[in-house]
């Protein structure tokens, strides 16, 4: 597999993550809705360090009310939403995957947090669905 290389709709933040992923699937939860403007995310997950960014970016923390909390990041230009997780994060990061350069890269295999899953949301065949979170 070619590297996973992507970035923001103007170009000014950039990322290479290697060739490994983790998982890749659908987020439907609602705060994937609210940040994205759409039914869903698409998400790539990767292994601890294999992200590589440049370019400037802003971080937007969410707390979640049993004490999580989870951090997007998007261009600090043209505020494309671009990946998850502070770079060099212990437990990975997650990249969305609109914004890959070769977006056939993305290969799903999951659906999570469909309970939150708007009708006009249609998942492809062949997912594993979660109604929540996977354990
Ligand atoms: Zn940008």
């Amino acid at each position: 597999m070619a590297n996973i290389v992507g970035g923001c709709l103007c170009g000014a933040l950039r990322y290479d993550a290697g060739t490994q992923t983790t998982f890749m699937g659908y987020c439907c939860c609602d705060d994937c809705q609210k940040a994205s403007g759409s039914g869903f995310i698409p998400f790539v997950g990767l292994p601890p360090g294999a992200l590589k960014v440049s370019g400037a970016y802003t971080m937007y923390q969410m707390h979640h009310a049993d004490g999580r909390s989870s951090e997007r990041f998007s261009c600090a230009k043209c505020a494309s939403l671009v990946f998850g997780g502070e770079p060099g994060n212990p437990n990975g990061n997650t990249i969305y995957a609109g914004t890959l350069d070769d977006t056939s890269q993305f290969k799903p295999a999951m659906a999570i947090m469909t309970k939150f899953k708007p009708d006009w949301v249609l998942l492809p065949p062949g997912l594993k669905i979660f109604d929540g979170m996977p354990q």
